[in-house]
């Protein structure tokens, strides 16, 4: 563990013992938790109304994505696929105009996601990745560095489709299967809040996890890379 900046990711305490989860509980020298003076200054921003609400409304969201509260501590049961925590989480905030940015690889999955957003009621509008068609010689990628060399390639575009969105006046923008760092461009210029609803992971179909949780088994070659 580094002894200068938050570690919480190695903490040495049970999760019932830290103190971020209980009052007088452990933790080391860099947790945040010690840092009054830190937050204090996140109390200031929540306490913007427009923040305040949107954490807010986040929190019961994050509640009622569990079915049998209020009946135990082990009886709280994930209930709700993400795709339905959007539009309910959409509908809390009373937006009725949404973003959807998409992968071209993702195209068959993000035309669905837009008939049921439809058909749930809200305009929608979508940006595909290739959006604007410039070859990506542009921003200097040489030939042999594309997906297929020898061929026309248009470079991903998250600035158009943030730009789009933003013209748009979209109230919420949902991401499906941006590339890494694409998405981090997407985030960067998006004027209204953003959601991930597919995180790109090609060889999983798009499950992240699957090489997370496998690390000491399948995927064990990537920690000798
Ligand atoms: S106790 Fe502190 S260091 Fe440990 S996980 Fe909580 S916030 Fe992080």
């Amino acid at each position: 563990m580094n002894d200068s900046y938050s570690s919480c990711a190695r903490c040495p305490f049970s999760t019932k013992e830290r103190l971020c989860f209980v009052g007088n509980g452990k933790s080391p020298s860099t947790c945040p938790t010690l840092d009054n003076d830190l937050i204090d200054d996140v109390r200031t921003e929540y306490s913007d109304p427009s923040i305040r609400e949107f954490a807010r409304q986040a929190s019961l969201q994050e509640g009622e994505g569990y079915s049998g509260r209020g009946q135990g501590i082990t009886a709280p049961k994930p209930s709700k696929p993400r795709i339905l925590e959007i539009v309910e989480f959409a509908r809390r905030m009373n937006y009725s105009k949404l973003g959807l940015v998409f992968c071209t690889g993702l195209s068959r999955e993000a035309a669905i996601v837009e008939s049921f957003l439809s058909d749930k009621g809200f305009l929608v509008v979508s940006v595909i990745c290739k959006a604007g068609r410039i070859p990506k010689e542009e921003i200097g990628v040489k030939d042999h560095e594309k997906i297929r060399p020898g061929t026309d390639e248009s470079m991903c575009n998250p600035m158009i489709q943030a730009f789009v969105l933003n013209r748009a006046g979209t109230e919420f923008n949902i991401m499906m299967g941006l590339c890494v760092g694409h998405d981090s461009i997407f985030l960067k210029y998006s004027e209204a809040y953003c959601t991930v609803l597919v995180a790109k992971d090609r060889p999983t179909g798009h499950n992240p996890l699957a090489a997370v949780y496998t690390l000491e088994s399948y995927y064990k070659h990537l920690k000798d890379e």
